[in-house]
């Protein structure tokens, strides 16, 4: 994880669509409205992309597989995903985070930190901007979106789930050693279910419980997440927002709830990281040379392999068929995997960068002081 030795105070907001997939199919069809609809999850094998909120109340969740959730809501509706049409909402997401900051780091097609330390537009606090968002996104993509505003990006993204679907919370700079305190240790970074195991047969289930051990414990019981794990317990995250102009690779990678084998659950799924990758990277128009497939099996062995080309991959065909090809080469596999990722590096578009801004900055930045929270 990249940090900045120097934090200033920022503010930053989480955006996140609610349901994504799901209200993007709901609004351009009404007869989906109000009904329990999952995204995806309809082939043999197949797992579900997104559910909305009348079929999660029946616990349908994304990444789980379809033929559960038929079994956990008999009356829900499948409907097959149509990227091309969330990209482009995405892009018009983006388009209206671009009126209050430059400083934007997608997570996913629907989801972003957006740093509003500098407030471009004028619109007089952090929260106001959050609201201004959600307002643009509601009245002109006609979807609604969640946003946690804080003063960094662990705190912000834990934020926007507070008052989900279609809420705002704020935790201002002196709050966030409270709320985090309070939270259960799953929801810290990095904290997978596996983690948040080994944590409670220690004791922890909250982040008081992590705050409370030494820098030592956590370092032998967590190795790398340890230094993240103590900040992050007192409310600190000096992590930098960073714009994807800014970086060295694009990727994206999924967990999988279970395991795929079958050679076609796993070129669908390729499918799938395509379209999430190739958006960012058209977003950027960025250009690498460089494909990387990543492959987590289910007993965690990872592997990678990577392909390079020249000149740099400029259409989305070429940069499909060497994702292709990294996994064909891997078919059949012989054991479960339970994660795929891609990434493109070897960027030739990547200048601007973020880092200018804040290395070596030692002054507080004068902005903080006016721009409320
Ligand atoms: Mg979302």
């Amino acid at each position: 994880m990249t940090e900045d030795a120097n934090p200033v105070t920022r503010k930053i907001i989480h955006v996140d669509m609610d349901a994504f997939y799901a209200s993007v199919e709901q609004r351009d069809d009404p007869t989906l409205r109000g009904k329990p609809l999952a995204v995806g999850g309809s082939a043999k094998r197949g797992v579900v992309a997104a559910a909305s909120y009348e079929a999660r109340k029946f616990g349908v969740k994304s990444a789980m597989p379809g033929v559960t959730a038929r079994r956990r809501c008999p009356s829900l509706l499948f409907v097959k995903p149509r990227f091309e049409v969330y990209r482009a909402v995405s892009q018009e997401l983006h388009g209206i985070f671009a009126r209050y900051t430059d400083l934007i780091e997608p997570l996913s097609l629907d989801e972003a930190y957006l740093d509003v330390t500098d407030d471009i537009a004028g619109v007089g606090s952090a929260t106001a901007i959050a609201q201004a968002i959600r307002h643009d996104i509601r009245t002109e993509l006609r979807l609604t979106a969640s946003a946690g505003v804080s003063y960094n990006k662990f705190i912000a993204k834990v934020a926007s789930d507070q008052n989900k679907p279609d809420g705002v919370y704020v935790v201002r700079p002196g709050e966030g050693a409270d709320f985090v305190a309070g939270l259960p240790a799953r929801r810290f970074y990095g904290v997978g279910p596996k983690t948040a195991e080994r944590m409670s047969a220690l004791g922890i289930e909250t982040g008081a419980d992590i705050r409370d051990q030494s820098l030592m414990f956590l370092e032998q019981h967590f190795g790398k997440s340890a230094q993240y794990l103590y900040r992050a317990s007192r409310g600190e995250d000096y992590r930098s927002v960073r714009s994807d102009r800014a970086r060295k690779s694009i990727g994206g990678e999924r967990t999988y709830a279970d395991d795929l084998i079958e050679d076609g659950d796993l070129r669908e799924a390729l499918e799938h990281i395509i379209e999430i990758v190739w958006e960012r990277i058209d977003r950027n128009s960025a250009r690498g040379r460089t494909v990387t497939l990543k492959v987590k099996y289910a007993d965690f062995q990872q592997i990678t392999r990577a392909r390079s080309v020249s000149p740099a991959i400029a259409t989305r065909d070429s940069f499909e068929r060497l994702s292709r090809d990294l996994l064909e080469a891997l078919l059949p596999v012989a054991k479960g995997v339970r994660l795929l990722g891609l990434t493109l590096s070897s960027l030739e578009s990547a200048k601007n960068s973020n880092d200018e801004q804040t290395s070596g900055v030692a002054e507080v930045n004068p902005v903080q002081e006016s721009l409320a929270f």
